[in-house]
């Protein structure tokens, strides 16, 4: 499909990165179909959308009088037919592989042929949801970064099936996103959490170790290498319970020991504490 012929995007899942794929998209001008499963989950994600689009108000990215234009290219819906007008789909479903199987393939009996599938997840073969669809030569891996509306990267991720024309329309509409697309192939954890991960792993053993309280392990990291944020901060941000699923994709995808998951990680995610989202992590979140 030609780029230019891109204009309406669905969106499956109106979470985290749902809301923010949505966000961007509405932004540069497109018409986003955001389906989830219950009404209050695209609530949820609408207020989110509005608060984010203040911030941009504020910050001078966008002019006050374009929010509601934006808005309005947002189209919410609980109903999966609602996407079949749509020019390209991302899937931004929970990261499991037997739930977005069975939507991807529902979702691609509605579309029509020329249509893109793309899939944002972060650690799940993209050759394998491939394979779960009809279009498999129409299927790529869009792997934005939260918060998404924030962050220029786009890792594009050829599942092994993707056709060349998927391939080179994908890397342009992410252009027309004003992001940055980098192409990586198909392996566990892509480039970006092969290279992450490992790094917030191995914050976690400096820890359990007792090599380095938290906050000394990420000034290190933040005064030394210049990292905006420190990795055990990062881990806090992203979810303790994510960065031990993406080690355990790593190790089981290399079964390589270097990236076996540290036990402290593993004792964290066991006793419920997942970072900001749950109030505790490496660090304490007040109010929760
Ligand atoms: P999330 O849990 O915040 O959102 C998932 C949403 O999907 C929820 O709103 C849920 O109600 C909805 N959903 C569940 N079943 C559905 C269905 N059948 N149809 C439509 N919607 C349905 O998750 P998230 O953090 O936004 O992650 C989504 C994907 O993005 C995952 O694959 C994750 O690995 C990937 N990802 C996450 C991050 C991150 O930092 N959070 C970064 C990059 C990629």
């Amino acid at each position: 499909m030609n780029p230019d012929a891109v204009r309406t995007l669905a969106v499956l899942g109106a979470g985290t990165m749902g809301n923010g794929i949505a966000h961007v998209f509405a932004r540069c001008g497109y018409r986003v179909i955001l389906r989830d499963v219950e009404e209050r989950f695209l609530n949820r994600a609408l207020e989110t959308i509005s608060k984010n689009l203040d911030r941009e108000v504020r910050k001078g990215k966008i002019a006050e009088g374009e929010k509601p234009s934006i808005l309005s290219r947002i189209d919410a819906a609980t109903k999966m037919e609602a996407i079949s007008p749509a020019d390209l789909v991302i899937e931004a479903l929970p990261e499991q592989f037997e739930l977005k199987r069975e939507v991807l393939g529902e979702a691609d009996r509605l579309l029509r042929p020329e249509t893109i599938l793309a899939t944002n997840t972060s650690s799940i073969s993209v050759t394998a949801l491939a394979a779960a669809t009809q279009r498999p030569d129409r299927f790529i891996g869009m792997h934005f970064m939260n918060p998404v509306p924030a962050m220029p990267l786009v890792e594009v991720i050829r599942a092994l099936q993707t056709s060349n024309a998927t391939f080179e329309t994908t890397m342009k509409l992410c252009e027309k996103l004003e992001k940055k697309p980098v192409a990586v192939a198909d392996s566990p954890g892509f480039v970006s959490n092969r290279v992450l991960m490992p790094l917030i792993n191995e914050a976690a053993f400096c820890v359990m170790e007792g090599v380095a309280a938290p906050e000394a392990v990420d000034s290190v990291v933040k005064l030394g290498m210049n990292h905006p944020m420190g990795p055990l901060e990062l881990a806090d941000f992203i979810g303790l319970d994510v960065c031990l699923d993406i080690m355990e994709v790593l190790f089981e995808g290399f079964g390589d020991p270097k990236f076996r998951p540290c036990p402290l990680l593993r004792k964290m995610v066991a006793a419920g504490w997942l970072g900001k989202k749950s109030g505790r992590g490496f660090y304490i979140y007040a109010g929760k």
